[in-house]
């Protein structure tokens, strides 16, 4: 398949998860270039990790991938954020039915926003259907094993703030 162009992804990343990873490397098979993007207008929400953190993490899982993955992370509307980074498209990773009613209402709405940014639903690998940020860090606080939902790097760092916090 030709790829092309450049794609948004984007997500609270808190942390960074296999699935996260799965979608990332799904959506490079289309486009030559994907920019994992924080939004950091969620962040008062009570983050776990800061958003330096996350960058950090992310940057650190995607390292060998050279230029194709960016990080960064932007708090104005996103289909401001994805026209002003030079791309059209938007990536969201769609796992249960569960998913869709949220980012079915998120895609139209920006689509009224911005009628040429498009979103792309990308079906997660069937061993990441059922791994989400917020469950990990559930697990990781009561003392659980996720070595296999999150990769190394992002589990010692979760041990360590877990034991920290
Ligand atoms: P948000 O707060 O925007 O939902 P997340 O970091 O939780 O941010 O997720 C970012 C995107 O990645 C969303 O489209 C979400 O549906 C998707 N995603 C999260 N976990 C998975 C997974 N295990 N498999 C596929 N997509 C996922």
């Amino acid at each position: 398949m030709a790829r092309k162009g450049i794609a948004v992804y984007p997500g609270s990343f808190d942390p960074i998860t296999n699935g996260h990873i799965d979608i990332v490397q799904r959506a490079l098979r289309v486009f030559d270039h994907v920019i994992v993007a924080i939004a950091t207008n969620r962040a008062k929400d009570g983050s776990l990790f800061t958003v330096a953190e996350r960058v950090a993490m992310i940057g650190e899982v995607f390292k060998g991938l050279g230029s194709r993955v960016k990080v960064d992370s932007f708090d104005d509307l996103l289909v401001n954020y994805t026209a002003k980074v030079g791309a059209n498209v938007i990536i969201r990773g769609l796992r249960a039915v569960s998913d869709f009613e949220y980012e079915f209402q998120m895609a139209t709405m920006n689509r009224g926003l911005k009628p040429d940014v498009e979103t792309f639903f990308m079906m997660t690998g069937e061993s990441y259907f059922y791994i989400s940020s917020h469950l990990v860090k559930e697990v990781v606080s009561l003392g659980g094993d996720v070595s296999g939902l999150v990769p190394k790097s992002v589990l010692r760092r979760l041990q360590k703030k877990i034991k920290s916090s």
